[in-house]
């Protein structure tokens, strides 16, 4: 989201010009979410409330949405062959809304959609570490120990990349818990193979401290509330 000077965002509307803007500002009538503001380098966004002597100039609400990904349902927004999240999804303001970190065809859970794409960032950013959680049901007995080898990272030659310390947890013998701060390409499945032991269903279930609403069914979808948005800031 590109961010402008509050004078220039003024003077784009026919009402107003250079002059009137800087008198405007300095009569107190200009009000930035809900706070008068003088200054004219104030910088402003495309979700900054603006009003004019009481009168709204703009006044654009961020939407954020979290969806129960069913397995089959591709994370895109178009796609020539399978249904996809947007498909799902049943919000008038849908057209505007990006995928913040995707899953595979084959993947179930937690996804969430936003058009706040500052929000979204600090979501996906490597830097914020934040951790996406997973339940991985796997064809083989977890015959031994993966946390070790999760916590030291894996090299892959493909990408040249060594992966970040991931958490593993032994859930039951099929099943485990993977914690990762990253979203490589098919990751959890590939650092499976490592130990030739294929990953035969794979749901995730929290990003950060958003878990998936245990009311939405596969398929269903909700609004975030303002404290689940507020808890990735
Ligand atoms: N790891 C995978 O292999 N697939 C996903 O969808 C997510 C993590």
């Amino acid at each position: 989201i590109s961010r402008a000077r509050l004078d220039r965002f003024l003077c784009k509307f026919p009402q107003f010009n250079k002059h009137s803007v800087r008198l405007l500002l300095a009569q107190q009538r200009v009000v930035i979410n809900d706070t008068i503001e003088t200054a004219s380098d104030c910088l402003i966004d495309y979700f900054t409330k603006v009003e004019v002597d009481g009168v709204v100039l703009q006044n654009n609400i961020p939407h954020y949405v979290m969806l129960h990904k069913p397995i089959g349902v591709v994370c895109a927004t178009t796609d020539t062959k399978h249904k996809t999240v947007m498909d799902l999804l049943k919000y008038s303001y849908k057209a505007q809304l990006h995928i913040v970190g995707r899953l595979d065809l084959n993947t179930s859970g937690l996804v969430l959609l936003t058009d706040d794409s500052r929000w979204s960032e600090r979501l996906t950013q490597p830097e914020s570490k934040v951790e996406k959680r997973y339940i991985v049901t796997l064809a083989n007995a977890i015959y031994e120990d993966y946390a070790q080898a999760f916590e030291q990272g894996m090299y892959f030659p493909y990408e040249d990349i060594t992966t970040k310390p991931a958490k593993f947890t032994k859930l039951s013998t099929y099943q485990a818990e993977v914690c990762l701060v990253e979203g490589r390409y098919h990751q959890i499945k590939r650092m499976f193979g490592r130990f030739r032991n294929p990953v035969v269903a794979l749901h995730r279930h929290s990003i950060g401290s958003l878990a998936l609403d245990e009311q939405l069914t596969v398929g269903q979808s909700r609004e975030l509330t303002a404290s689940e948005v507020k808890t990735i800031f």
